[in-house]
């Protein structure tokens, strides 16, 4: 029988959409009148969480847009950066370089410090920039890139935009919830974030975390009436409305799944989880003789990516389509500097999941006749 979620789906080890819990899902069972009474606690409780979980109970509100995780970073982008502004984006993957394609929309002046996939952005150099072109207002950066699962450094490149006196917005969807990120130590104007990711909702809901003094001297910097946060927050906070309709089942899940986090431990227990889960995956898969693209210390525990084999029987869409029969779905690799695949410790995954994972892979590689997991180019 082949490995199911609670509701008998394949596990995604993806880097999202994810799995949820079964009673995730079926806090959706329901239909809500947008002025319904536990509608409108739910979700002001769901963001007075959300806000609290990032360290920003007394200084910060998080104000939520429909969407995936995209719309909440090009509100984000759109919001803060004025149009007289300049922001320095830190780009080593492709969220880093989506942010850069948000700015060449919206017409907003940017530059962007590009590492390599495998590099995170040098604190050093960061600082370089930031006192050689006194136009650049804010940084961007990205709390772990998805595209390679790296962990940047951002409480270190807080601490550097801070002292040169800019502001710093971050991009942690695939981090919050799951790695520390507090306020109360590093400063920061916004963070995006969604509602599938470490939190494990269902998709449907991108929120930015704002410094709500710097949310107020936003008004009239959005380019578009949707994404327009200031607006969003001003309504909400005056009638606990959301301005066009609310994704009332995308919120009853996410403040269901808020519930499970907390149950959990919090950042500190998902955190845990997931970690654990990654051990896992990278000590078994070095076991067959995979190599990461990462070293350890660089690897976040949320999504890693492994070398494509060089062994001449290995062939992706086949290993991809034989875990998925066997009810694990993996992802492609989407770097430039290697060819490769990535495997997801995130959402409702546990350690006899990832166990599992791993004797699927040592069945399918058998059956491949696949020998050689060796590096097709070396590290
Ligand atoms: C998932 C993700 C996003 C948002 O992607 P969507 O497909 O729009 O949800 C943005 N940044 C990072 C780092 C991500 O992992």
């Amino acid at each position: 029988m082949p490995a199911a979620s609670e509701t008998g789906d394949p596990l995604l080890l993806t880097p999202g959409p994810l799995t949820t819990s079964k009673t995730v899902k079926t806090a959706m069972l329901h239909d809500w009148g947008s002025r319904d009474a536990t509608f409108i606690r739910m979700n002001a409780e769901m963001l007075e969480r959300i806000a609290a979980l990032a360290g920003g109970a007394d200084t910060h509100a998080a104000v939520p847009v429909q969407g995936s995780g995209t719309f909440a970073v090009e509100a984000m982008l759109t919001n803060f950066v004025p149009p007289g502004g300049k922001v320095l984006i830190l780009v080593n993957g492709s969220y880093g370089k989506r942010a850069v394609k948000i700015c060449q929309y919206a017409k907003r002046a940017y530059a962007a410090l590009e590492t390599p996939e495998d590099t995170p952005p040098d604190v050093g150099r960061v600082a370089a920039a930031l006192a050689a072109d006194p136009a650049i207002s804010h940084v961007f950066a990205v709390q772990c890139e998805t595209t390679s699962g790296i962990l940047n450094p951002v409480a270190e490149i807080g601490a550097a935009v801070a002292k040169a006196g800019r502001r710093f917005l971050l991009d942690a969807m695939s981090a919050f919830g799951a790695l520390p990120l507090d306020a109360r130590q590093t400063r920061f104007d916004a963070m995006a974030a969604s509602s599938n990711k470490c939190l494990e909702g269902v998709p449907g809901i991108g929120y930015v975390v704002c410094r709500t003094d710097a949310l107020e001297e936003t008004k009239g910097n959005a380019t578009s009436l949707s994404l327009d946060l200031h607006e969003q927050w001003t309504v909400m906070t005056a009638t606990k409305q959301w301005r066009f309709t609310p994704p009332l089942q995308v919120i009853a899940a996410l403040h269901r799944a808020i519930e499970e986090h907390a149950a959990e431990g919090g950042v500190a227990g998902r955190g845990a989880r997931y970690a654990t889960n990654c051990k896992i995956l990278v000590e078994g898969m070095r076991a067959l003789g995979f190599e990461t693209l990462l070293p350890d210390r660089l690897q976040a525990p949320i999504i890693v990516t492994f070398h494509m084999p060089r062994d001449p029987r290995f062939n992706f869409q086949n290993f991809y389509d034989s875990l998925k029969e066997r009810g694990y779905v993996i992802y492609p690799g989407k770097l430039t500097v290697a060819e490769s695949f990535r495997i997801g410790c995130i959402g409702r995954l546990s350690a006899d999941h990832m166990r599992g994972a791993l004797e699927a892979i040592r069945a399918v590689l058998s059956e491949m006749g696949v020998t050689d997991c060796g590096p097709r180019r070396a590290a």
